[in-house]
C-alpha cells in the first residue's frame, strides 16, 4: 500500500465541478487513486513519501489530446518553416519516410519528456506512418517507461498522390492491412478500466489522405471494440476547399455521414469549423483538441473556442507535433489559447481559469476518461506543481493560480502520476534525460543525413 502526501501547497486548485481552490492545500494519494483532499491540517499526517509544496500552486495533472511525438526529429526544417499546411507536409514526408522503429521510440520518450516538464501527465499521440518495420508498439513500449498515461492512435493514410491524396505513393498502407493493424493493436494493448496507463484509439490521418470506406470501417470497428475515435478536421481553408470539392460536403457534414461524430470522437483542430458545424459537435457531444500554437504557426486560422465553449463542445487542449509548433510545452499552450481567443474575441474571450480547466478537465472529456482531469477523492493521483517563487512568478501573489497563464514560461517542480513523482524538485526520474537526448540528437541527424545523400 503506497502512499503520497502532498501538503503546504499555497493554492491548490481542484478544476472539479465546483471549481475549488484551498490555501494551504494537499492530498494524499494511496495506490494511485486520491484518498483525501483539503487543507493541510485536514490530512494525515506520514506517509511513504511526503512532499512539502509550500511556495507552490498544484493543479490537477494537463492533459494533451493531440501530439505527434516522431516530430520531435524534424523540429525547424527550413524547407517547412513557412509554409502551409499541404506543403508542410510535402516537405516533410520525405523525412518521415525514413523512421525507424529505434528513433520513433527515441522520438516519442524525448517529447514526454518534455511533456512532464511543463505539467503534463497524459498525452495522446497520433501515429500515421509506419516505414521501415515501425508500429504502433514502439511508441507504447516507449511511453511505458516514462511513467505517463498514454493514449496511443494507430493512424492511417491509404490515398497516395496517384490516387489524388497528399501523401507520397510510398507512405501508404492497403486498406486491409491497416484495419488488421488497428484490430492487432486495440486487442493487444487497450485497456478499458479506470486509472489505465495505455489506451488505444483508431485514427485515420484525415479525410484528404484516407478514402471514404477506411473513414467508414473504422468508425464501425471502433464502436465494436469501444475505443475512441481521431483525425484532422477542417485545419484550414485549404482543407475545407478539399472536403467541398472531392466529397461535395463541408467537413462536418462529411464526418457526420461516416459515422464520425459523437461523444467517442475528438477531431484535432477544427479551426474552421462554421456555426452549424459547431451546433453539431455540440448536438452530439463530439470533442476537440484546440491547438492554438499549430494554428498560428502554420498560419492556419483562430479556432473559434469561445463559440466552442458557449455552445457546449466538450474542447481539450493539444501541442500537435513538434514540426508545427515547435515545442510541447502544455502550460505554454494554454497561455496561448487564451492569448489567441482575446485576438479574436476582445479581452473577454477567454480567462486563465477558463484556459486551464480546458487543459485539465476538458482534456480529460476529450479523451474519455472519467477517471482524470480533477482533483477529488477517488480520482487518479495525478498533478502537477508549479513554485510560486520563480522569475516568472515575481509580482504574481495577488492571483497565482491565474499567473500560470498570464505569466511565464514556468517548469514543473512536481509532476505526479498515479502517486509516482516523476518530475521532482524539477527533474524527470524515469528517465536518464541527458542519454535520451544524446540519442535523439543523433537520430535526427541520421535523418538529415540521408536527405543530404
Ligand atoms: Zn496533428
Amino acid at each position: 500500500m503506497a502512499t503520497l502526501l502532498a501538503r503546504n501547497a499555497a493554492l491548490l486548485a481542484t478544476f472539479g465541478p465546483e471549481n475549488t481552490e484551498i490555501n494551504n492545500g494537499g492530498l494524499f494519494i494511496r495506490d494511485g487513486v486520491i484518498e483525501a483532499l483539503g487543507p493541510t491540517e485536514d490530512l494525515p499526517e506520514t506517509a511513504d513519501r511526503v512532499i512539502n509544496l509550500s511556495g507552490h500552486v498544484v493543479l490537477p495533472g494537463l492533459i494533451n489530446t493531440h501530439h505527434h511525438l516522431y516530430q520531435t526529429l524534424t523540429r525547424v526544417i527550413p524547407a517547412a518553416q513557412d509554409a502551409l499546411l499541404f506543403d508542410w507536409l510535402k516537405a516533410l514526408y520525405p523525412l518521415w519516410g525514413r523512421l525507424t522503429p529505434s528513433a520513433v521510440k527515441t522520438a516519442t520518450q524525448t517529447g514526454i519528456a518534455e511533456l512532464l516538464l511543463s505539467g503534463c501527465t497524459a498525452t495522446s499521440d497520433h501515429l500515421y506512418l509506419f516505414p521501415n518495420g515501425v508500429r504502433l508498439d514502439d511508441t507504447i513500449e516507449a511511453a511505458l517507461e516514462t511513467g505517463i498515461r498514454f493514449h496511443a492512435t494507430r493512424g492511417s493514410m491509404s490515398i497516395g498522390e496517384s490516387k489524388g491524396g497528399l501523401p507520397p505513393d510510398f507512405l501508404v498502407e492497403e486498406e486491409t492491412d491497416i484495419l488488421r493493424d488497428c484490430q492487432r493493436v486495440v486487442e493487444s494493448f487497450h485497456d478499458a478500466s479506470d486509472y489505465a496507463h495505455i489506451q488505444v484509439a483508431l485514427a485515420p490521418c484525415s479525410p484528404f489522405s484516407v478514402s471514404r470506406d477506411l473513414m467508414r470501417e473504422t468508425a464501425v470497428m471502433a464502436r465494436s471494440y469501444g475505443v475512441r475515435l481521431h483525425t484532422h478536421l477542417a485545419e484550414n481553408a485549404q482543407d475545407i476547399i478539399y472536403s467541398e470539392e472531392n466529397f461535395g460536403q463541408r467537413p462536418g457534414d462529411y464526418a457526420e455521414a461516416l459515422g464520425w461524430v459523437g461523444d467517442d470522437v475528438w477531431h484535432a483542430h477544427c479551426v474552421q469549423l462554421d456555426e452549424s458545424e459547431i451546433q453539431l459537435f455540440a448536438r452530439t457531444g463530439t470533442a476537440i483538441a484546440h491547438c492554438p500554437c499549430s494554428n498560428m504557426r502554420l498560419g492556419s486560422g483562430i479556432a473559434p473556442l469561445r463559440r466552442m465553449l458557449d455552445a457546449g463542445v466538450p474542447v481539450g487542449l493539444g501541442v500537435d507535433g513538434s514540426a508545427s509548433n515547435d515545442g510541447a510545452d502544455l502550460l505554454g499552450e494554454a497561455r496561448q489559447a487564451m492569448l489567441l481567443q482575446r485576438v479574436r474575441e476582445g479581452a473577454a474571450g477567454l480567462s486563465a481559469r477558463e484556459a486551464l480547466k480546458v487543459a485539465t478537465a476538458g482534456g480529460a472529456r476529450a479523451l474519455g476518461r472519467r477517471d482524470l482531469g480533477y482533483l477529488a477523492p477517488g480520482m487518479a493521483g495525478d498533478f502537477a506543481a508549479f513554485s510560486t517563487e520563480s522569475t516568472a512568478m515575481a509580482g504574481a501573489g495577488s492571483d497565482p493560480l491565474a499567473a500560470l497563464v498570464f505569466c511565464g514560461p514556468h517548469r514543473a517542480s512536481y509532476t505526479v502520476i498515479g502517486g509516482r513523482v516523476v518530475v521532482d524538485q524539477g527533474e524527470i526520474t524515469s528517465l536518464h534525460l541527458p542519454n535520451l537526448l544524446q540519442k535523439h540528437r543523433a537520430a535526427a541527424a541520421d535523418l538529415l543525413r540521408d536527405e543530404a545523400r
